[in-house]
């Protein structure tokens, strides 16, 4: 990590737990983050596992940093904030970083003060095991400087894109933050297609998941595109062509076109 700042959790939940924990193991100093919570138990997991500083004062933390990590669930996010702008004269000299779902940029200068730095990231679920995927949006409000300490410490549970704007982060959300559930849905649906034949259950999860893996890691690794992929691994008559033809039959594009449509309206809704 290059660009070293005091930076302030607030919500010491598991996305902060993870984002942590991935920041500290990528060598960030423990001793330059602090992290607030109502209860302990998570604060001491935290301060004995990985050394940073711990509080269970909001304004404790945000007054020791430079960038604070708005990270508690979105229906709480206006009291927090309102909390922080009643009580902390500077907010305008610190950076803003959010990850709650669903409040646009607009809101927090509602909350927190037309003159705020800050930067919205969607991080998901498989950040929890350092393979996340997180979406990152800000207005111009920030500079280099602000984008690229960010994307590092994000960088630390996983890989991070930036987006143009907050429509397209709902885009992202829909497939990247939602996305863990379709494959868990197609992994399930794999593995019980196999069990109804007969297939021991365990054996056939480990297949599925080893599988979805191997099929990321090589599309991963591979500048061709998704679809000739698939092409390479079908053979005209063979026994894939016959499985790819029945998921076509089914219009498994049409399929993802009407749950991705269906995410981005719900996060639009919620907006
Ligand atoms: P979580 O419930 O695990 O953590 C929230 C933490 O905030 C809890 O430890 C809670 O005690 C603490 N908290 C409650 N009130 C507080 C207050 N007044 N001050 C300080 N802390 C307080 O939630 P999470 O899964 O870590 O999610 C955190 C945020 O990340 C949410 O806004 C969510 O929308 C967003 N997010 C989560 C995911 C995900 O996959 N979990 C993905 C994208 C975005």
């Amino acid at each position: 990590m290059k660009d070293i700042r005091n930076i302030a959790f607030i919500g010491a939940g598991n996305m902060t737990q993870s984002i942590v924990g991935g920041m500290c193991k990528s060598g960030y100093p423990a001793d330059k983050v602090w992290v607030s919570n109502p209860s302990n138990a998570k604060l001491e997991k935290m301060k004995s596992e990985l050394g940073v500083n711990t509080s269970n004062d909001n304004l404790e933390v945000v007054e020791k940093a430079d960038a604070i990590v708005l990270a508690v669930k979105p229906q709480l996010m206006s009291e927090v904030c309102t909390h922080l702008r009643e009580n902390v004269s500077n907010l305008s000299d610190k950076l803003i970083i959010t990850i709650a779902a669903g409040i646009r940029i607009p809101k927090y200068r509602e909350y927190l003060g037309e003159s705020i730095r800050i930067i919205r990231v969607m991080p998901n679920t498989p950040s929890l095991v350092g393979q996340g995927m997180s979406g990152l949006v800000t207005d111009d409000s920030v500079d280099q400087a602000d984008k690229d300490f960010v994307t590092e410490a994000f960088n630390g549970v996983g890989e991070t894109l930036w987006v143009a704007d907050e429509d397209q982060l709902d885009i992202l959300g829909a497939v990247a933050g939602s996305g863990p559930a379709y494959f868990f849905e197609f992994m399930d649906s794999l593995a019980k297609a196999a069990t109804a034949l007969g297939f021991d259950a365990a054996k056939a999860r480990e297949m599925v998941q080893q599988t979805c893996l191997g099929a990321a890691q090589m599309a991963k690794e591979s500048d061709l595109s998704l679809e000739y992929l698939r092409k390479q691994v079908t053979s005209k008559g063979g026994s894939t062509a016959k499985g790819v033809e029945a998921y076509q039959e089914s219009d498994l594009h049409g399929i993802s076109d009407k749950a991705v449509k269906a995410a981005v309206n719900r996060n639009q809704e919620m907006a």
